[in-house]
């Protein structure tokens, strides 16, 4: 329960933090809100020998409306997902699942990059960036940035398409139409707990049919999954009963859940369906 050792460092900007990062290779690691990070090294699953801490650069900070956008940075913390005001209005989805994450302890200090740069399938917010088709903003050595889509930014359990010594800086994610209905519906044992399973669906309605439809899986998979075809096999329905049942089958037949503590592949299998099904029968609701 004690970590290694290692040489802690405090960057004053995310440029000074990649550069240090790729000065000391390999074995060094960002360190956020450290609820991800910090419980691996005392289990000695990671033994970073230097940590750079990003937790307290501005850069990182903040939530905008920029250009139909919201833009969100990396260093936020969980909680002030659900005290925003502008995520309430524009992205409601991302308080909801925000208040299935863990408990507020966690959330005081967890932050929206640690969450989704963790590459842990367990994790709820990489599924739901997916379903947003939100981007992620890379920064790199020598003053390089680029950008990657959350749907190819998972390659494996906690394999990503980071590269050494980049940070996530922040997340573009496209505003849904003001009435667009959503839901994230996660399965768990227990308060505080990671999803048994777990589906966030984003739709729009015309003239009572679904327009457009998203679904997205969380820990029923090596990552996140976003299946494509369970949106599309929505559009054009009322997402009735028989819709909802057609979208939640596709969607067990994407998931490839291991035998765990959480149940055994064929029940996780079996519950993905049941959230995907619930998901798009509450966000069917909320559709304006
Ligand atoms: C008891 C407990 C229960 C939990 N339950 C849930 C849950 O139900 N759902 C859920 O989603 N999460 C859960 N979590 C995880 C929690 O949300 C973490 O806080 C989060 O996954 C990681 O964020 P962090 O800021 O703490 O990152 P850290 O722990 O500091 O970092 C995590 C990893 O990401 C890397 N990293 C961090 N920030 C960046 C960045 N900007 N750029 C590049 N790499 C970066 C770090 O190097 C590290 O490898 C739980 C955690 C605990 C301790």
């Amino acid at each position: 329960m004690i970590p290694g050792r290692y040489d802690y460092h405090r960057p004053a900007s995310v440029a000074e933090a990649v550069a240090l990062l790729a000065s000391l290779g390999e074995e060094a690691r960002p360190l956020a809100g450290g609820h991800s990070l910090i419980p691996m090294m005392k289990l000695r699953l990671a033994q970073p020998a230097h940590l750079v801490d990003i937790g307290r650069l501005e850069e990182l900070k903040g939530i905008r409306e920029e250009a139909g956008a919201v833009v969100i940075g990396a260093g936020v913390r969980q909680h002030e997902l659900i005290a925003s005001e502008l995520l309430a209005a524009r992205l409601p989805i991302l308080r909801e699942t925000a208040l299935l994450i863990a408990d507020p302890q966690v959330r005081y200090c967890g932050t929206l990059g640690g969450n989704v740069a963790n590459g842990d399938p367990g994790n709820d917010l990489p599924a739901v960036m997916q379903g947003l088709d939100a981007t992620y903003l890379l920064a790199g050595p020598d003053g390089g940035s680029r950008e990657v889509p959350a749907r190819t930014f998972y390659e494996a359990a906690y394999v990503t398409a980071l590269r050494p010594a980049e940070l996530l800086t922040a997340i573009r994610i496209p505003i849904p139409p003001a009435a667009h209905g959503w839901a994230y519906e996660k399965l768990k044992r227990k308060v505080g707990d990671y999803a048994t399973a777990a589906a966030a669906v984003l739709l729009t309605l015309e003239d009572g049919k679904v327009a457009s439809a998203s679904v997205a899986l969380t820990n029923l998979a090596d990552t996140p999954l976003w299946v494509e075809a369970a949106g599309q096999v929505l559009v054009g329905t009322a997402a009735d009963e028989a819709a909802a049942t057609r979208a939640a089958e596709i969607a067990r037949g994407r998931v490839s859940p291991g035998s765990d503590t959480r149940g055994p592949a064929e029940y996780r299998t079996a519950v993905a369906g049941v959230m995907v099904a619930r998901a798009i029968t509450r966000a069917r609701s909320r559709a304006a």
